[in-house]
């Protein structure tokens, strides 16, 4: 169980943070940014020095484009280009605005989280960022020419989604859904540059104190899962606490108004709204991968949550479920979906929850599932090796 990742944050920031990802917080700021980005392709392109050599197929689509049209490429929860330093291409500058958002971005988030990938996973404010390189002063050191720009999709998915027309929603959502995935699979997001930081020795288990941090992180971190949407059964299970503590914890976090009351209690309402909060699921869950991966719809969205937890956690998730993964992977997955599906996403009669994603993470752990690649399409598809071969076909492509 690794629990540096939670190591100095305080409690509200734990439960603010878990609320916000329960309650599908967009990504608008990053959306904005990816925004920019393609402005600036677009502008480059008429140019003789574009910023990104596109094919001319796609370059045409693009200087034909209307601003509308730009919008449907922007993912906003998984921003579709990647920054490299330069090595041998000729410079061309990035936007000093667009490079600066990115930069504050990235340092943010590799800071908080030791991973170069979080950049795309949070998207926080540009006023939150601004102030956060103010104080730590690496803006001194900015310089964008020496970035560049990389394409992280395949063209042939921007052309059909330019060409796309705008009354047939469902097709734009499901190619939108397709770009997402590529992203994900592309290389430079499964396999970032920074490495994870170090496990901070305040979490010695040899130590008295060590010993009494772990414990109160556990019941900090079990807080944090039930207000997520996890049974007390898997919180009690991943945590090593008994069922008791963990209803305990339960209490608590219900009395402190982060949690609705359990589910048959709480039938009543008396017409009084309600503001949304998650229900505390008590019951043991019988649901099965296979149960999960019934369907096309269901199979497209486990293998968006699973491509992130893999790319997050890496190898540890072969031996261990990744608590703190799983969390980060599907507050990007409600992102990306709230993104292409918008408030329709509301009703989120269609999207997995937190406990599907853990059961999928524990069957990649015990080898029930893998992921596969498509060959038409290139991205990832979480597959069960106890599912009938009927359902082979790509859900993204086909
Ligand atoms: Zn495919």
């Amino acid at each position: 169980m690794q629990l540096h990742h939670f190591a100095d944050d305080p409690l509200e920031r734990y439960s603010q943070e878990a609320v916000n990802s329960t309650l599908r917080m967009s990504c608008n700021d990053l959306r904005f940014f990816d925004y920019m980005c393609w402005k600036e392709v677009i502008d480059s392109l008429a140019t003789d020095s574009p910023l990104v050599m596109l094919s001319s197929q796609l370059t045409n689509r693009l200087k034909k484009a209307s601003d509308e049209m730009i919008k449907r490429l922007c993912s906003g929860a998984v921003a579709t280009f990647a920054f490299r330093r330069k090595r041998s291409l000729k410079a061309v500058p990035v936007g000093k605005q667009t490079m600066r958002m990115y930069i504050l971005q990235h340092k943010y988030t590799a800071a908080q989280f030791g991973y170069e990938y979080a950049t795309q996973v949070y998207g926080i404010s540009y006023a939150e960022s601004c102030a956060i390189s103010k104080a730590s002063g690496f803006m001194d050191n900015l310089r964008s020419d020496s970035y560049s720009f990389e394409l992280r999709c395949s063209e042939k998915v921007l052309c059909e989604l330019l060409k796309a027309k705008s009354e047939d929603k469902s097709a734009i959502e499901r190619l939108r859904i397709r770009k997402i995935q590529e992203c994900l699979t592309e290389e430079k997001t499964t396999k970032p540059e920074c490495s994870p930081r170090d496990t901070l020795a305040s979490y010695d288990p040899d130590t008295e104190e060590g010993r009494a941090n772990i414990d109160s992180s556990k019941k900090l971190l079990a807080r944090r899962m039930l207000i997520q949407g996890y049974t007390t059964h898997t919180v009690s299970v991943e945590l090593g606490l008994s069922l008791r503590q963990c209803r305990h914890v339960a209490e608590h976090t219900k009395s402190a108004k982060y949690l609705d009351s359990i589910p048959s209690s709480s039938a009543s309402a008396g017409g009084v709204l309600k503001p949304y909060l998650p229900s505390v699921h008590s019951s043991k869950s019988n649901k099965t991968s296979q149960f999960i991966l019934r369907c096309k719809e269901t199979v497209m969205n486990a293998s968006l949550i699973m491509r992130i937890y893999i790319s997050l956690g890496g190898d540890e998730t072969k031996t261990a479920t990744q608590i703190s993964m799983i969390s980060i992977a599907y507050s990007l997955y409600c992102a990306a979906r709230h993104d292409v599906y918008g408030l329709a996403e509301r009703s989120g009669a269609k999207r997995l929850t937190i406990q599907d994603a853990w059961i999928l993470a524990v069957d990649y752990r015990s080898r029930r599932g893998y992921l596969d690649t498509c060959r038409a399409c290139k991205s990832d598809i979480f597959r069960s090796t106890i599912q009938r071969q009927d359902s082979c076909s790509c859900p993204f492509c086909s």
